[in-house]
This record gives C-alpha cells, structure tokens and sequence, in this order.
C-alpha cells in the first residue's frame, strides 16, 4: 500500500513542463532533515493507504495522459508499490514525471522522468552522486546567497548545463519577480535554463491550486 496524501487535476507550475495539464499523485512523508522553509508541510507525515489499483483507477477516471508524482518525498514508497505503479503508467502508455529533492537515492531503472530538487541544508546540497547521474533535469532554487553554491556544485559534479534549471526562490509572487531578472542574468551568464513557478505568479500564496 502507498500513503497518498492528495490527488488533484492542475497544471504544471514548475520546471521544464510548466503549463501543462496534469494529474497530480502526492504522497505523504519526507525525510530528515526537513526544510524549513517548506511549502508542503501537510505531507510530511498522516496520509492514507491506497492501493496501486486505487491510484490507476484515478489516473484513468482524470482522463489525463501526464501524471506528476510527488511529496513530500514520493521515492519513499518505491518498495511500497511506487515501483509497480511506475511500470503499470508506463505499460499503459501514460508519461509520468517525479518531483524528487533528492533526500532518496533514485532508483534504477525507474520509468518516469525525474526531476530532482536539491535542497540546500547545512550548508551544502543533500543529493549523492547517483541520484544526479539518473536523474532527467536538476532544479535548483536559487537567490543572492545560494547563486555561488550552485556554480560550485555544477562545476564539481561536471553537471551538463542543459539539465540544470534555476528557479528563483520566493514563496510570494512578489518575491519570485523580484528576483527573476538576477536568475535571468545568471543564466544567460552560465548558460543553465531558468524556470519560474507559474502557480505563484498566477495565484500568489493562494492554496489548493
Ligand atoms: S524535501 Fe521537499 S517535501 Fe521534504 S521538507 Fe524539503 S521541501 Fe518539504
């Protein structure tokens, strides 16, 4: 059994399929340490129990043919049924993107495509070196303070800038425009691709988008 924490039709607010319809699958529970500054705290624990047949029979009821899978820390539950469900979206023909921070090591041969968002933390980037080989695209949040870590850890790990996305930090609409025009530069500068977060600057704060 998986612990789900919420499913929803949306669009896509991050990342390199911003503004796509999708299906979103959210599972309950992270891993230490937590962040603080975290937008999803309600799925960090509770949750409830559902079976891999539960979770296709809402895919299929959506209609929907793209699925984002996410957290909390959603590749906590791959020996759950995460790994069955992965296989049974991609038999049925159905694309499937996970939003990972990292916090788990990605596994092998995982259908899906991964996008995974490092976390900064004690002062450095909690992702190993295996889960940045398998993972698809790498999405950092970036500001004034982190800008600097993030070139350093591209340069360390020899990341191709083509996977490497910028997002600029700010949970407010206000914050996010604010700092677009730095990340804008960076990028240009570096040569990374930039990603906004769509459902704040359409919404702001506003939840259960
Ligand atoms: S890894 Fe993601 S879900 Fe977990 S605490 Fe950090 S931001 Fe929240």
């Amino acid at each position: 059994m998986l612990n789900l924490h919420e499913m929803f039709a949306s669009l896509q607010g991050e990342g390199p399929h911003t503004g796509r319809p999708a299906f979103f699958i959210r599972f309950s529970g992270c891993v230490a340490p937590l962040c603080p500054w975290c937008d999803t705290k309600g799925a960090w624990d509770g949750g409830t129990d559902v079976s891999v047949e539960h979770l296709l029979g809402a895919v299929k009821d959506s209609g929907h043919r793209f699925v984002v899978i996410t957290g909390g820390e959603p590749l906590l539950q791959w020996a759950a049924g995460l790994e069955t469900l992965d296989r049974a979206l991609f038999e049925r023909g159905v694309e499937v993107q996970y939003e990972t921070s990292g916090k788990v090591r990605i596994p092998e041969g995982i259908k899906g495509e991964v996008i995974c968002s490092p976390k900064y933390l004690s002062g450095a980037w909690q992702v190993d070196a295996v889960s940045l080989s398998r993972a698809h695209h790498l999405k950092f949040v970036a500001c004034e303070e982190t800008i600097s870590s993030i070139d350093d850890f591209v340069a360390t790990h020899g990341l191709e800038k083509d996977r490497v996305w910028l997002m600029p930090m700010g949970m407010t609409r206000e914050e996010q425009i604010a700092r677009m025009p730095f990340v804008w530069d960076h990028c240009v500068k570096k040569g990374y691709r930039m990603a906004s977060r769509l459902h704040i600057l359409a919404f702001d704060t506003k939840k259960g988008i």
